[in-house]
């Protein structure tokens, strides 16, 4: 083909593209305003001609892909449309906002300036300057929303291309996307999206753990099906004759899903019980009220399989934080295994799917849901406006809005309230009042006094009980988990804490001085990991803060230098690291790394190095930390892989739990010591009602010495679990 040929081919494929989105638009229910959209793809396609991405392709393939997404599956209108089309114009290219305002109007306008905002230095250097970018997302998605939904379109667009880019490219992208922009497509009720983004960060974020789900969902997909057939027939059937008008379709689990489930509850693939599913999408019968419906249909499908009565899930009368309403009902499949039905009307099922746009489109009769994202939304807003707030807090705390699993309790009076699952007294006295929280000495739960610590269960009434001359006290930080709450202590606390802080640090390194260490202006990273190591606790600040307030005391400090010393000689390295873009090694000095003291890898797990100025740090791939590292400091990621160089031992922790008897210790170490020849570090043992538990250090290889301990214990008469461990839970 000559190269006029080829480009009259991609300009084809381009308008096909265009013309897809605009028959989906077509179809949607939407006023058809197709005018001005041909006017922005016109306008993008001539704005970025000549354009490639690093696939190859022409640039406007992905504005085009953006738009479709924000139609088809979020259900935008024509101006989010022609905003998709237009995104990148005022970035790439040397139009303006202006001009675009000029063309097609100030509302587009608007949106694509905060979609451009927030698009510069998304891959900045400082952990502080993504974070800060983060947040002028969410302030522009307070004045409108269909920027975060465009921006989450975007996302995903990104992700299902993300194969051209370069792996630790790849790895910030996805561990961005895991940590903020999945959770925020749930929390705005997009659940496939969500669903998918996840997939795709798993997938790169653990190619082979992928793979290999993948490929078993794959291989057992045709079994499932038949099941799947037997099951629902009777169901159909059922329906049918009470002459309703529905669709039954199988659910499948996603890969991230039973990933996720098969780390949580440490099992195989095949004990994932809950892998298919159903659901039941239906019309309601003229004038017949949707929620009853639902019932009648619960009624039918129990009236043929027998009911798991503990998991009925109701979210008709109360719909979840994100709008979703449906009735979840699990029984038992022909096959003996419990499958769950979701059952959902039409307009559920369109809310469930699409979220807060197809709220807007049942807006009249259905206030209710849109009301719950409206209070969340006025949540955040009030996290924006803490003046104390910098970007990287206001991240971490945005985060903890995302979830929306809840609690329904009463005050006294019996009013309701709703607070985030997990909440505890102490939540709810915040909840009602800042100054009942500060003054809350306990609490009364249907009638019972209870601590400051107890998680509030549905249902209960809540009385609190106040002193006036009763404070916050610091561990109470422990005892909140919403974000009302943890922003007032964390604000009081501040305030005391810095000057107990400053008081440590003189004390601090007046005492290493003595010693005749030189201290520079800040703690390396390799002084700090040895304090927290030394005194175990979790950061540097509260090592100050507790020397500051005298609550631990520096006797003890040329110890902890000869430890030092030690410890520098046990931990030598074996990792090698790839950088950035070419796929080449990069000789990092071997001596330059240290093992994150949060998750403590060893050959064999799956690791992930962050660049600093005192070398890489290697983190476990699934480090809640990492995952968090990976979002704020992505072009400091470095690809780690172990290399069998020399032999080296790393410390790693076991637990190991069941029935207590006699010998049961003696037989532990007997195959740890004896069998495998492994190095007990450090050993410490609980009974309890007849319960016997043991948490061990021993140095190990690799993983797979782990493994080997682990299934040997197993077969200790009286074993009931053995498990790894963070070895600093120790
Ligand atoms: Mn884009």
């Amino acid at each position: 083909m000559s190269k006029a040929q080829v480009l009259q081919k991609e300009n084809e494929m381009m308008d096909n593209a265009f013309e897809e989105l605009l028959k989906d638009y077509l179809n949607s229910h939407h006023s058809k305003k197709t005018d001005i959209i041909r006017k922005a793809y016109q306008f993008a396609k001539t704005a970025h001609a000549g354009v490639r991405r690093r696939s190859g392709e022409p640039y406007i393939i992905h504005p085009i892909a953006v738009a479709h997404i924000a139609c088809k599956d979020i259900g935008l209108g024509s101006t989010s449309i022609c905003a998709a089309l237009l995104h990148d114009v005022v970035e790439d290219t040397d139009y303006t906002v202006d001009d675009i305002k000029d063309l097609f109007g100030e509302k587009v306008a608007e949106i694509v300036k905060g979609l451009t905002k927030i698009s510069g230095g998304v891959f900045g250097e400082q952990a502080s300057a993504q974070a800060e970018n983060f947040r002028k997302l969410i302030i522009t998605m307070s004045e409108d929303i269909r920027v975060v939904l465009i921006k989450i379109a975007d996302r995903l667009h990104n992700m299902r291309t993300l194969d051209s880019q370069p792996v630790a490219k790849q790895y910030k992208i996805a561990g961005e996307t895991e940590y903020i922009y999945a959770p925020l497509a749930h929390r705005l009720g997009l659940f496939s999206i969500k669903t998918e983004l996840e997939d795709l960060s798993f997938k790169y974020n653990f190619p082979e753990k992928y793979e290999n789900i993948s490929k078993r969902l794959e291989a057992e997909r045709e079994k499932r099906m038949e099941v799947y057939d037997k099951f629902s027939l009777p169901i159909m059937n059922k329906l049918n004759s009470y002459g309703y008008e529905f669709v039954m379709k199988e659910r499948i689990k996603s890969a991230f899903s039973i990933w996720k489930k098969m780390e949580a509850k440490q099992i195989p693939f095949e004990e994932v019980y809950d892998i298919l599913g159903a659901r039941i999408v239906f019309k309601p019968h003229p004038g017949a009220d949707e929620k009853i419906e639902c019932l009648k249909i619960y009624n039918l499908i129990t009236s043929i399989y027998t009911l798991h009565p503990g998991r009925t899930r109701d979210w008709l009368n109360t719909p979840k934080a994100n709008g979703y309403e449906a009735l979840h009902v699990t029984v038992m499949g022909p096959d003996g295994q419990w499958i769950e039905v979701q059952i959902r009307s039409q307009r559920m099922d369109e809310i469930a799917e699409k979220g807060l746009a197809a709220h807007w489109n049942y807006k009249k009769d259905y206030s209710l849901s849109e009301s719950k994202i409206e209070e969340w939304l006025s949540t955040v807003n009030e996290l924006l406006k803490n003046p104390d707030s910098n970007a990287m807090h206001f991240l971490d705390t945005f985060k903890l809005t995302l979830y929306d699993a809840e609690v329904f309790v009463f005050t006294p009076k019996g009013e309701m309230k709703t607070l985030p699952s997990g909440s505890t007294a102490l939540d709810f006295a915040f909840d009602i009042h800042s100054d009942i929280g500060m003054h809350c000495i306990g609490a009364k739960v249907n009638n019972k006094l209870v601590p400051l610590s107890y998680v509030l269960q549905s249902g209960d009434q809540v009385e609190i009980l106040v002193a006036k001359q009763q404070t916050p006290q610091p561990e109470w930080i422990n005892y909140v988990t919403t974000v009302k709450a943890k922003e007032k202590l964390t604000t009081i606390f501040k305030q005391s804490s810095k000057l107990f802080r400053k008081k440590g640090e003189e004390i601090l390194r007046d005492a290493l001085e003595a010693l005749g260490y030189v201290v520079k202006k800040d703690f390396n990273n390799e002084t700090i990991k040895l304090l927290l190591d030394h005194f175990k606790l979790d950061s540097l600040d509260d090592v100050l803060i507790k020397i500051g307030k005298e609550e631990i005391s520096l006797t003890d400090i040329p110890e902890f230098v000869k430890h030092k010393s030690r410890k520098l000689t046990i931990k030598s390295l074996t990792p090698s690291f790839l950088m950035g873009k070419s796929k080449k090694k990069e000789t990092i000095d071997n001596k330059n790394y240290s093992i994150a003291p949060c998750c403590k890898p060893i050959p064999g797990d799956d690791i992930i190095g962050f660049k600093t100025e005192d070398g890489v740090i290697i983190h476990k791939r699934d480090c809640p930390e990492a995952v968090k590292l990976k979002s704020q400091y992505g072009p400091k990621i470095v690809e780690a892989k172990w290399e069998q160089t020399k032999e080296q031992v790393y410390s790693a922790g076991i637990e190991i739990e069941g029935i207590d008897r006699k010998h049961i210790l003696m037989d532990i170490v007997k195959i740890i010591s004896e069998d495998l020849n492994a190095n007990i570090q450090k050993l410490t043992v609980k009974t309890f009602d007849g319960i016997f538990n043991a948490k061990i250090n021993v140095y190990v290889r690799h993983v797979n010495d782990i493994k080997k301990i682990c299934t040997e214990a197993l077969k200790i008469n009286g074993i009931e679990r053995a498990t790894r461990i963070n070895e600093h839970d120790i």
